[in-house]
């Protein structure tokens, strides 16, 4: 057994890396684990993000190709298990994490004489990719938050694909027979690829070993409900094989099929208990107290939210169905920070006394309330640097509290900006 499947089976024992572990298995530079097939003519290649390499009569179909930093490693991987030409790489979506790399295969298709293989993906990836490039400063400091890089990083060249499809499209490769079918979840761009002939399924990020990333606080849209949906759908099919766009395959119908269903569950009592606050008038405060996430669901070892967390999907869902107002008025139009936060300081006696009842109450292991206190004492007194440390010390303790990669990153980010 190589070390993707014996990944596979750890973590399905619930016998993964721990938590601090599998956020950083998450960040981009330590996701590479190797390859292994899954099915006969099927390679999986565990790396952030995965690639699946489908052999067929007329050469290899890849299922998405890499990111920026570990794309070449996978090609590697990819050429360890066959030299056969690569005939089309399908992107499940267009997150960089997924379309970077197939420059080298057209290079060397070329140095060979081979056909030039082609990309396809959603007609949406498209205009992902022009976005990116109008955003690339943003999802530059982003993506440092989220991944604690040391500087803004975010490519602004892509390969677009060659062909695209609105709903479905089947790719004939031979006597391959590739179904390749849309759904919006973490994008509005995304594809589930399914072979119909092996069982296998690679799901791009409509799976990914963790609660869905499907309410990141710094990034577009998500869409709960067509991804619950896309998850039936998919476990509809009964596949034999599940390839995930992050971490290691499933093997066995009855576990791809669990982890499927597990999922919709989660997005779909979300969603429901959402909805019904939000149709009921609920303030989003009333909705982020209200909303439960079912216990016995984060508990898998699929489904914890050691990346998104189910509060950031309630909210996606509020900006989804809603609008920003959140419902308390005074946020309609609010003072600046500053100002708040210096009339606070002047009623609490100065922004010392603001600070000193942050450390107590992180003392305490309030942390949320100890945040927004700290917070409005650098606000109110941004030159003082017994706040500023204070400020840099709490905020490393509430990412070490926090569970999810996301979290973890902004409160570490906020952590190091005060020099903590
Ligand atoms: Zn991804």
């Amino acid at each position: 057994m190589g070390a993707v499947l014996d990944l596979a089976e750890r973590m399905w024992n619930g016998q993964g890396p721990d938590q601090h572990v599998m956020r950083h298995a998450h960040a981009l530079v330590s996701g590479f684990v190797g390859i292994d097939e899954v099915a006969t003519g099927v390679a999986f290649v565990g790396s952030f993000a995965n690639v699946t390499a489908i052999d067929t009569a007329l050469g290899l179909v890849l299922v998405d190709v890499g990111s920026p930093l570990l794309a070449p490693r996978v090609r590697q991987a990819v050429r360890s298990w066959s030299s056969a030409p690569v005939h089309a790489a399908v992107y499940t979506h267009g997150h960089v994490d997924h379309v970077f790399g197939f420059g080298a295969y057209e290079q060397e298709a070329q140095e060979h004489g081979w056909r030039a293989p082609f990309v396809l993906a959603h007609e949406a990836v498209a205009q992902r990719f022009d976005r990116y490039r109008m955003t690339a400063g943003y999802n530059g400091h982003i993506n440092m938050r989220q991944f604690q890089l040391p500087v803004p990083m975010f490519p602004t060249e892509f390969r677009y694909p060659d062909q695209t499809f609105r709903d479905h499209h089947v790719l004939e490769v031979g006597d391959e027979r590739i179904e390749i079918r849309h759904a919006r979840g973490e994008t509005d761009d995304h594809a589930f690829v399914w072979l119909p002939s092996r069982g296998v399924l690679a799901t791009g990020d409509l799976f990914i070993w963790a609660a869905p990333n499907c309410g990141n606080p710094q990034k577009a849209q998500r869409y709960p409900l067509e991804w619950a949906r896309a998850l039936r759908q998919m476990a509809g099919l009964q596949p034999k094989v599940l390839c995930p766009g992050h971490g290691p395959p499933i093997l066995g119908q009855t576990r791809a099929c669990a982890a499927l269903s597990d999922s919709a569950e989660l997005l779909e009592s979300l969603h429901e208990q959402t909805l019904a606050l939000m149709n009921q008038g609920a303030r989003l405060d009333e909705v982020l107290r209200g909303v439960i996430a079912p216990a016995h669901l984060l508990e898998r070892p699929y489904l914890r939210p050691v990346y998104d967390e189910p509060e950031f999907i309630v909210r996606n869902l509020w900006r989804l169905y809603g609008g920003w107002y959140d419902g308390n008025p005074a946020h309609l139009k609010p003072p600046a920070e500053r100002a708040w936060a210096q009339e606070l300081a002047r009623l609490a006696g100065g922004a010392s006394r603001l600070c000193e009842r942050a450390v107590a109450l992180a003392e305490q292991g309030e942390l949320a309330l100890a945040c927004e206190l700290i917070e409005s004492a650098a606000l109110a007194a941004p030159d003082d640097p017994g706040i500023r440390a204070e400020r840099g010390r709490i905020y490393r303790k509430r990412a070490h509290a926090s569970e999810s990669l996301i979290a973890h990153g902004i409160f570490d980010a906020a952590a190091r900006e005060s020099g903590g």
